[in-house]
């Protein structure tokens, strides 16, 4: 298949196939992400604190501040990753609905991202006692996985995500390109702080390929600098700026892998057989921007799944049960020590 191929509908069908009883879409909790993130960046933006404020949802960027920089750790979003909060939910909102024991839940994670494997055992992502998720496959490993079953990948046809968790924007779509977590966030954070929702939906000041990428936005007659950054030596040149007063960032989105998770460590090898022109961060990322731009609803805050949930159960973002189960915290960890 193509790089860059979108092959959702049949990664639902294989899953099943291998034996799932649900599959769920995980871009929904990146809309979560972007609710909570857009919620906590607009209370800090108008209270002038812990500026920039930094996006916590790469785990691999995450483990390295906190081995690095613990001093700037104030500047990191409380938000959990969308693949934790996703977890958290099900254990908990979607357990309740569908009167299930969450004990008896077993919740896979299939990630672009090694580092979640980490992520996920970490004592803060837990809830009564229990994980948020309890295992994380990479997409390589679950490419293995599908051959190993003898499924004919191509040959499938597609299956919709189930319900009620199935459903997520072009904003929830691009979280996996550099710069997306930024502009989805922006997308929220203008129709917030305007009260309406405003035609702007592009950022194209945060879109392509450059490690880092610089850029003053207005949104609601307020400019705000921003930055996103990919890679990790990216990350230090910002956080070595921060650290030493010579920027005045107020919304910082860090990736620790170089082009974000269309280039994570878990994802399909380039194979010696593509041609070394071919740009495979490229592709990956006008795939997402194209399911972006095809989606009939663009904005986190306008997925309908969204507004039952914090309807029905979470009350609205930043609630102390938002707080509870989507939000976390950080600690300086020595190098090495796991
Ligand atoms: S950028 Fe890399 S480390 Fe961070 S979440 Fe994506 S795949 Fe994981």
């Amino acid at each position: 298949m193509k790089i860059g191929s979108n092959v959702t509908g049949q990664m639902v069908t294989a899953l099943k196939r291998l034996g799932f009883d649900r599959v769920f879409d995980t871009n929904t909790g990146a809309d979560f992400t972007i609710m909570e993130e857009a919620n906590e960046f607009i209370e800090r933006f108008q209270n002038n604190d812990n500026l920039p404020m930094i996006t916590s949802c790469s785990p691999g960027w995450v483990k390295f501040i906190e081995m690095n920089y613990p001093e700037l750790l104030p500047h990191l979003s409380s938000c959990k990753s969308p693949h934790e909060m996703f977890g958290a939910l099900l254990k908990s909102y979607y357990a309740k609905k569908e009167d299930i024991d969450p004990s008896k839940m077993y919740v896979v994670s299939v990630m672009p991202c090694i580092a979640k494997k980490f992520e996920r055992q970490r004592q803060e992502m837990k809830n009564n006692g229990l994980y948020d998720v309890d295992n994380v496959i990479t997409t390589r490993e679950l490419a293995r996985m599908i051959k190993q079953a003898n499924i004919d990948f191509v040959e499938l046809e597609d299956s919709k995500f189930d319900e009620p968790m199935g459903e997520a924007t072009g904003g929830g779509a691009i979280f996996g390109t550099t710069g997306g977590v930024m502009e989805a966030a922006l997308r929220t954070a203008q129709d917030t702080l305007t009260g309406e929702s405003l035609e702007k939906i592009e950022f194209e000041a945060v879109r392509g390929g450059e490690g880092i990428k610089r850029a003053t936005v207005n949104i609601a007659g307020k400019d705000i600098k921003v930055v996103a950054a990919s890679g990790l030596a990216n990350a230090r040149t910002i956080l070595e700026e921060i650290k030493q007063g010579k920027a005045d960032y107020q919304f910082v989105e860090i990736m620790a892998c170089p082009g974000g998770c269309v280039m994570g460590g878990g994802q399909p090898i380039k194979s010696s057989k593509i041609r070394s022109e071919i740009d495979v961060r490229k592709l990956r990322a006008d795939s997402l921007y194209s399911i972006d731009e095809k989606s009939t609803i663009r904005k986190s805050h306008e997925n309908p799944v969204l507004k039952k949930i914090y309807e029905e159960y979470l009350e609205k973002p930043g609630s102390y049960r938002a707080e509870k189960l989507l939000h976390t915290t950080y600690q300086e960890r020595k190098k090495y020590n796991i």
